[in-house]
């Protein structure tokens, strides 16, 4: 025979686990708030189950990879203009809402990316996750020193002319190690060749910036921005292709550094100082 008092036990179990349960899933006060107002604060406490995300929060919303038809709508302007929104979602910590396992298959028979970006190997520059791009976003070449060779230029024709990226850009870093390691003329097997790629850059940084040394932050950093634009000036140099589509207006180039202790990138053109 049961003991009743077992049986009222085991209901008492029960109700509370269910208690629990509708706990976890309901949201917290200040989510349940920050569901019904659209101050871009609350965005980050909206839970993504809140009916109004899209409406309130569109950075939360869901969004898809490129299509033929987004690429073909967009410039060599609003193309800058999305890696600059991105990277500052990126530091305010708002990346845009992505289904990425949506995003593979949406991207399973074709790529529309709008960019290719050259930037450096070091893993604390992740250029689509500083950029907030994802699954066929941009053509990504990375390479230490980000300096460019004929297998990285071709891979930007590709990318330009014959699957319809609208800009490119080059991506140095602040603290770049490459950039050190040719200052320092560093000698290592088969990067001895890559960093003597940046040593016209060394040439370029004005004679009054002492002392010319790795230790030297300030050094550094404008070698690796030397460095950056003499390989945009490559681009336009050894590639005709490019050449003229920049001319044309088809695509932009564009340079930028990357400030590893606070997340943003500067862009700058041909022409910035
Ligand atoms: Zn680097």
């Amino acid at each position: 025979m049961k003991n009743p008092l077992n049986r009222l036990s085991g209901f008492a179990v029960l109700a509370a686990a269910m208690l629990l349960a509708a706990g976890c899933q309901s949201p917290k006060p200040d989510q349940k708030a920050c569901c019904a107002t659209s101050a871009p604060a609350c965005c980050s406490k909206m839970p993504m189950t809140c009916p109004f995300l899209a409406t309130n929060c569109p950075a939360m919303a869901t969004v898809a990879p490129p299509t033929k038809e987004s690429q073909a709508a967009m410039t060599p302007q609003s193309a800058l203009a999305e890696l600059k929104a991105g990277n500052a979602r990126f530091v305010a910590g708002h990346p845009l809402n992505r289904n990425l396992p949506a995003d593979v298959k949406a991207t399973a028979s074709g790529q529309y990316p709008f960019a290719v970006v050259l930037s450096c190997l070091d893993s604390r520059q992740p250029i689509e996750i500083v950029l907030d791009q994802s699954i066929g976003d941009i053509f990504s070449a990375r390479v230490a020193g980000n300096v460019l060779n004929d297998d990285i230029l071709g891979s930007m024709e590709f990318a330009c002319k014959v699957s319809g990226a609208k800009l490119i850009a080059v991506i140095g870093h602040s603290n770049c190690g490459a950039i050190k390691g040719a200052v320092d003329g560093v000698d290592l097997g088969n990067l001895t060749g890559l960093l003597a790629r940046i040593q016209p850059a060394i040439g370029q940084v004005p004679a009054e910036v002492q002392p010319r040394t790795s230790k030297n932050p300030e050094f550094v950093d404008k070698v690796s921005e030397a460095n950056v634009r003499l390989v945009m000036q490559q681009i336009r140099e050894r590639s005709p292709i490019l050449r003229e589509m920049i001319d044309q207006g088809q695509i932009s180039l564009v340079g930028g550094m990357y400030d590893l202790s606070t997340g943003e990138v500067h862009f700058y053109s041909n022409t910035d100082k």
